[in-house]
């Protein structure tokens, strides 16, 4: 057994498939004809951009929009005249073979984009070493792996799988991915995420251990492999196959249901999404709306902030897509872990407690009113409300308000559709947050609970700190008691109030929150069906019980064994 990092849920039995690494050797060489050279390199460049708009069109087709903008941004490279340009020089000057001034060149701009720091420089050189790769490939005669020879069931093993590499698989054949490098938001991750297979990432020295063929079993829930495994694993594996997918079909039985506990008490469970393909699956998954659209994803991974009319289209497919139902979107929470590398922000001793979310808001005004007037305009297409993050004093509350006033009246002006009574509602993540809620209720339409980062500011846990993982739990009585008077608070105005964080898909505090009186539940889209056939099992009544009991213990671990317990006696446990 290898352990590795569980990056995507299910478990897959298949036959491995490797992704082989055939770099392209570099060799230098003094050429007689330089004018032969430079056609070759132009040669190699336009088969180059031709695979790279197939890939392009692919991608698009079969993935999403997002996903194929980074073929787009390959074939761009390969149009730079200054990298051709001083390649094409090198070639004539020093009468060096193309491949070698190509790489010198290359090498160039990219001590160039280390010199000038990380984040998008970093992933534009990620983006240009693929490129000249590929073209190098092509001047030297070495294949890359050739992705069409893929069995059915495969599992692919790699040391890495990059966006390229996924787009030319067919996905009807590859049932797993096993990877040296990444963790849980790497690519070959998020991917399979998307895709709805197993994915372990992590697992070191994998490559040098098998042979295409090779039996191979893995967990991608745990985040577990086995190679060539004995009849006992393969037994084993089978049957724990057979039941988590059972356990999905019966899932699924979930779709086009209520979320109705037995004493008819109705919740709502919605989802939260990073960009408008994430839209799919909470679509296929029957989400009941959108409960945090994490709107910073539209701003990373480019060189500038995006504008008016890209917000709005992409805000515009979200509330289209949902045809009516609630979509909660979250303006631009930068900061703390969530670099974008345009906005120049400082570097910080303690960047979750520095200048992140509607603090960078509230100075930049242009900025979020560029947002603010693309929210309130793809309100004219559907159910959109609009949420502010970090949010720790009643004057920033105040604050945002009045610049979505002033957003308001310039559209009135201009005559552009919008919803007058959009709702505006807060994140409750920073506990003075929440020890004012009374007076905060009086100011929104709704309050959603960030326990991800209420946990760490209530604990002082840093959420990236791993030396002092353990301590970082949601079931802390400190943070179920800020939760109970946030949502009491909310309710004592009449205001609707959720959660999305983490914890709101959290199998064993899912019956606490509905005994507290959570309305809405938002979470990956992967984790509804299950909440859904959760709270069908439970009584709102008998969990209100339940909350007040588990609210009068004294530590963490009372508190979670008890739940655990809780779980168990309700057969909650077992999906
Ligand atoms: C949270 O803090 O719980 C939350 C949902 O926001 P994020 O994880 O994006 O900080
Ligand atoms: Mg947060």
């Amino acid at each position: 057994m290898i352990k590795g990092i569980a990056a995507s849920p299910g478990i897959a039995i298949g036959e491995i498939f490797i992704k082989k690494e055939d770099e392209a050797v570099i060799e230098k060489t003094k050429i007689k004809d330089a004018e032969k050279e430079i056609k070759k390199l132009e040669e190699a460049v336009k088969q180059s951009k031709t695979e790279l708009r197939e890939i392009y069109e692919k991608t698009l087709k079969n993935i999403g929009k997002e996903e194929a903008k980074i073929f787009e941004a390959h074939q761009l490279i390969l149009e730079d005249p200054e990298l051709l340009g001083k390649t094409k020089e090198m070639i004539s000057k020093n009468k060096e073979n193309a491949a070698c001034a190509l790489n010198k060149i290359t090498e160039e701009f990219l001590s160039v984009f280390e010199a000038m720091g990380e984040g998008y420089l970093r992933e534009r050189a990620a983006d240009l070493k693929d490129v000249v790769e590929r073209v190098s490939r092509k001047l030297v005669g070495v294949g890359g792996t050739d992705f069409n020879s893929i069995k059915e069931r495969s599992i692919i093993v790699a040391r890495d799988l990059t966006p390229s590499d996924t787009a030319q698989m067919d996905k009807e054949k590859v049932i797993g991915f096993v990877t040296e490098t990444g963790g849980s938001t790497s690519h070959s991750a998020i991917m399979a995420r998307t895709m709805e297979i197993p994915a372990v990432t992590g697992v070191s020295n994998i490559m040098g251990q098998v042979e295409n063929g090779d039996l191979i079993v893995m967990d991608g829930t745990i985040g577990e492999i086995c190679i060539r495994p004995d009849k006992k694993t393969l037994d084993t594996y089978e049957k724990r196959k057979t039941k988590y997918e059972e356990t999905k079909r019966k899932l699924k039985t979930m779709i086009g249901k209520k979320t109705l506990t037995h004493d008819n008490h109705k919740v709502e469970i919605s989802s939260n999404i990073g960009t408008p393909e994430d839209l799919e699956g909470v679509v296929l998954n029957d989400g009941e709306g959108i409960g945090l659209f994490r709107s910073e994803f539209l701003y990373m991974n480019r060189r500038e902030a995006p504008g008016e009319e890209e917000q709005y289209e992409a805000y515009k497919k979200a509330a289209q897509t949902m045809e009516g139902k609630p979509v909660v979107i979250r303006t631009l929470d930068v900061g703390g872990d969530k670099e974008i590398s345009y906005l120049s922000l400082p570097k910080e001793m303690n960047p979750f407690l520095g200048y992140r979310a509607i603090r960078v808001c509230l100075r930049e005004v242009e900025l979020f009113k560029t947002q603010l007037r693309a929210l309130l305009r793809s309100s004219a297409h559907g159910n959109i409300k609009i949420m502010f993050p970090m949010i720790s004093s009643i004057e920033e509350v105040r604050r945002a308000k009045s610049i979505l006033k002033d957003c308001k009246e310039e559209l009135r002006k201009e005559g552009a559709r919008f919803d007058e009574s959009i709702e505006v509602g807060i994140m409750i993540e920073i506990p003075a947050a929440a020890l004012i809620s009374d007076m905060l209720s009086k100011e929104v339409d709704f309050f959603s609970i960030g326990t991800n980062d209420l946990i760490q500011y209530t604990t002082a846990v840093d959420r990236m700190n791993n030396t002092i993982s353990n301590l970082y739990t949601p079931y802390h009585p400190a943070l179920l008691r800020l939760i109970k008077m946030v949502i009491d608070n909310g309710h004592k105005e009449g205001k609707w109030v959720g959660m999305c964080g983490e914890s709101a898909g959290d199998f064993k505090l899912i019956p606490i929150w509905l005994g507290m009186g959570l309305d809405e539940f938002s979470m990956s889209a992967g984790s509804i069906l299950r909440a859904r056939w959760i709270i069908n099992q439970l009584s709102k009544e008998m969990m209100e019980k339940e909350a007040e009991k588990v609210l009068g213990m004294l530590s963490s671990e009372e508190i979670e064994s008890y739940l655990h317990e809780l779980a168990i006696k309700m057969g909650i446990d077992k999906v």
